[in-house]
């Protein structure tokens, strides 16, 4: 079964409230499950990068593990068409769009692919510092491309336009690998201090240190944090020694050291307000 295969069942089994927010750019469905009831309200989105589409099994796990204090949106495949990109290869794309992709990147082995099916990587295309990054290119490809302009694609969209109407009170990306939480983007002092309070709850809940990302700018945690104010985290799972894309050998310690940290971190809020 594929990971798209898979989220859609997953997706199907829940009988509580769910949604579809939106359509990858080659037309699949990006789902939003919702776990627990009432305030806070976080959203927790997993697979924005094509070849991390083993954190759509993290999101089930979280959903099975349950605990939040309130409620969380859970989205576990925000770029669908990466993500089979990546664990499929072409034969996942429309035949018209194959040649090109293909000299996209540079050739057939698309299991590193991050973009999506325009060779966007959405975790730049946030208008939050859009094209300031480090490691920001102008070129479709792999990685890295920023986009014709700041929430070009179809998925960012979609996940922008749920956010605004949700409203979350955090938001957590989760995205592989190496094992640490980023949680700064020019926070002022005030909300700095709340940030990492918060960001620490989430290193004690999976044992991975907080990191700064120097010169990173456009992602959607970046977003969050300066339109709304709010503490957003971006948890990096999965030991470096895995090697990309990670493969179910690596799901169990995955699962293991993540699976309450949500709990942990909705009840953390909870307590603070
Ligand atoms: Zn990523």
């Amino acid at each position: 079964m594929d990971i798209y295969e898979f989220s859609r069942r997953f997706y199907e089994s829940i009988k509580t409230e769910k949604a579809v927010i939106g359509k990858s750019l080659f037309g699949r469905d990006v789902y939003a499950i919702k776990l627990g009831a009432g305030s806070p309200v976080g959203i927790v989105q997993y697979t924005m990068h094509g070849r991390e589409y083993i954190t759509a099994k993290l999101a089930a796990a979280h959903y099975r593990r349950g605990g939040v204090v309130g409620s969380v949106w859970l989205l576990p495949l925000v770029n669908p068409d990466g993500a089979l990109m990546s664990e499929l290869g072409i034969s996942s794309v429309p035949q018209a769009k194959r040649t090109e992709l293909i000299a996209l990147n540079g050739g057939e082995d698309f299991s590193l692919w991050k973009a999506n099916g325009r060779g966007v990587d959405l975790n730049v295309n946030f208008p939050a510092r859009w094209g300031t990054g480090a490691k920001n290119t102008r070129r479709a490809g792999a990685e890295n491309y920023i986009g014709a302009r700041p929430l070009s694609e179809p998925e960012t969209i979609a996940l922008a336009a749920f956010t605004e109407k949700i409203r979350p009170q955090y938001t957590v990306s989760y995205h592989t690998k190496g094992e640490e939480i980023y949680w700064y983007f020019y926070q002022n002092a005030a909300q700095r201090e709340r940030d990492r309070v918060l960001g620490e709850v989430l290193a004690r809940s999976t044992g991975y240190p907080l990191a700064y990302a120097g010169n990173s700018a456009g992602g959607y945690k970046d977003w969050c944090i300066s339109r709304f104010s709010i503490p957003s985290f971006t948890v990096e799972v999965g030991a470096d020694r895995y090697a990309h894309p990670l493969g179910e050998g690596a799901l169990q310690d995955i699962i293991t050291k993540n699976e309450n940290s949500l709990a942990d971190l909705s009840r953390a809020y909870g307590n603070m307000v």
